[in-house]
């Protein structure tokens, strides 16, 4: 059996020059490496009770909805603006030039539901501190933010110091 890691490709200068995108496509067409991705980050969550888990739009909707199926949870994905069709909150968050805003729908979580954060990828950390503020909001606890990778050098796991932060693979 290959590694993970393995099945991770790295595209360069996507979607920017300068950037490489680490693009997640061939682990999601071997079902046997989806498998063993799954069961990697599940094992941290063992004895945890999830009631929700929480995907950013769009690659964070692969695994979220396969953790949450094995964590007997429900699924709650994040979109970008003037996706989501129900009533929602928002939260703007600064990048690198300009700002980004997600939203999800305002009775996806009740008060004090244990909630899993899943995204394909943390880099610097922005995208996921605005997720964990979108479910602070509506009364969540946050039990962990977990990844599938982390671009190290990039320090995200500062801006999330709160909050207990896994991922498989470590770049
Ligand atoms: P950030 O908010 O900087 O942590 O960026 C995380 C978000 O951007 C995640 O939703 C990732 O899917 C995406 N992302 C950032 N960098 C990369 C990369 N090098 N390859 C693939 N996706 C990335």
């Amino acid at each position: 059996m290959k590694t993970i890691e393995s099945f991770i490709r790295d595209i360069h200068d996507f979607p920017k020059p300068g950037i490489v995108f680490k693009d997640l496509t061939p682990l999601l067409n071997n079902p046997e490496a989806t498998n063993l991705c799954l069961q990697q980050l599940l094992t941290p969550l063992a004895h945890q009770r999830i009631d929700k888990v929480v995907g950013m739009e769009a690659r964070g909707f692969f695994f979220g909805t396969l953790l949450a199926q094995k964590l007997n949870a429900g699924f709650i994905p994040v979109r970008k603006p003037g996706k989501l069709p129900y009533n929602t909150i928002s939260e703007t968050y600064a990048l690198e030039y300009g700002s980004d805003t997600l939203e999800i729908h305002a009775d996806a979580i009740q008060p004090g539901d244990r909630v899993l954060i899943h995204d394909d990828v943390l880099a610097t950390g922005g995208t996921a501190e605005a997720v964990c503020k979108l479910v602070e909001k509506l009364g969540g606890a946050i039990v962990q933010c977990n990844f599938i990778m982390e671009l190290e050098f990039l320090n995200g796991k500062d801006r999330l110091n709160k909050y207990s932060i896994a991922s498989i693979i470590k770049y």
